[in-house]
């Protein structure tokens, strides 16, 4: 017996312990732990360890459109529909290594839109459409879901990537939404990179102004959804607008609740189609609520929102949208619209036509 140790008995009986206490002889008497117990014990503390040390990983996902319009075989050749579905592969595909590599919804949002809006195919950034004086007048805006923050520029003529200086009005300005002429001012100030009107001359684009409004130049607005893994979901969207659009005008795309919305709580949208009806309905934003109010299924809502509602007013167009597990709603009221997603099961898809 080591004479250093008080003796301490314990001793269990129903739910009460009583203690006997002997000078300095310590000794415990328990049972011994079978070992049967002994294993499983082990795993539970470990599992408890690895989930107390590692955040939690959610299943993330990323959606994206290309605009929606007159997109049929009869109208894109076989070559044109390999183009575009090469572009919305990569696009897609780089947006979702950033999730993969633990980046937020929003910088996959971002990456995806600047390499569409580099993309002279897309109405948007290099690709935008050109008003009716023959100029150039981009829309953008982003949401963060997470706080539903959100920034936006409408109207600006000599940014290179709107999407960029959207998530800089929302990240560094007071403000949501900016201008023109102001917004401009505000890219300059931030280090933002600019472009003149060569940049975004497209022979494309300069034909279909020569030629007044035609419906299938006027698609090619783009968007984003994502899902990144600490369940924080984006929706951006970004555009030249609609084919010689005339004084000053700006569609749904860069308002908040028409043609962008996210909310974590819910789901995140980016629409496309004539912004106008999009702006009157507030479609982004009543996808979201049928979804927070009426517990719609997101497709469901996706369909009711366009087609009902937009159609029943005469609007065309569609929309994008990803819920909180990264479930996809698409729906159109078009012949096509240009799409992709993928998730973190890999499962991927793309697709243009019906
Ligand atoms: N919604 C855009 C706008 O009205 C155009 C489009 O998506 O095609 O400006």
């Amino acid at each position: 017996m080591n004479q250093c140790n008080s003796e301490v008995k314990i001793v269990g009986k129903g739910n009460r312990l009583r203690k006997k206490s002997h000078n300095f002889h310590v000794k415990f008497t328990k049972r011994p732990m079978r070992a049967k117990y002994y294993f499983p014990a082990v795993i539970m503390i470990f599992l408890l360890m690895v989930a107390g040390c590692k955040p939690s990983r959610h299943a993330y996902a990323l959606i994206l459109h290309g605009g929606a319009g007159q997109i049929t075989p009869a109208t894109l050749n076989d070559s044109m529909q390999h183009e575009y579905t090469k572009m919305l592969e990569a696009a897609r595909d780089s947006g979702l290594r950033v999730l993969a590599n633990g980046g937020s919804s929003l910088d996959a949002v971002q990456k995806v839109i600047n390499i569409l809006e580099d993309c002279p195919l897309f109405n948007a950034g290099k690709g935008a459409c050109y008003t009716y004086d023959g100029k150039i007048s981009l829309d953008a805006a982003i949401m963060d879901g997470s706080n539903l923050k959100a920034g936006a520029v409408a109207g600006v003529s000599d940014v290179k990537n709107p999407i960029t200086l959207a998530r800089r009005v929302m990240t560094s300005s007071p403000h949501v939404m900016l201008s023109g002429e102001g917004a401009s001012e505000f890219a300059r100030s931030q280090g933002i990179e600019m472009a003149d009107s060569a940049y975004f001359y497209t022979e494309r684009q300069w034909k279909a102004h020569l030629r007044g409004l035609d419906k299938l130049h006027k698609m090619g607005t783009v968007g984003c959804v994502a899902l990144d893994q600490y369940g924080n979901i984006a929706a951006g969207t970004s555009t030249g607008g609609i084919t010689n659009k005339r004084w000053g005008r700006i569609g749904d795309s860069p308002i908040i609740g028409a043609g962008t919305y996210a909310d974590n709580k819910t789901c995140g949208v980016s629409c496309t189609g004539t912004g106008e009806y999009f702006i009157r309905l507030d479609v982004a934003k009543d996808v979201s609520s049928l979804v927070d109010y009426r517990k719609m299924k997101l497709q469901d809502a996706a369909d009711l929102a366009i087609q009902k509602k937009l159609a029943a007013l005469g609007g065309t167009g569609g929309l994008v949208s990803l819920d909180k597990n990264g479930n996809p709603g698409i729906s159109f009221n078009t012949e096509g619209m240009f799409r992709a997603y993928g998730n973190s099961d890999g499962e991927k898809f793309s697709g243009m036509f019906k």
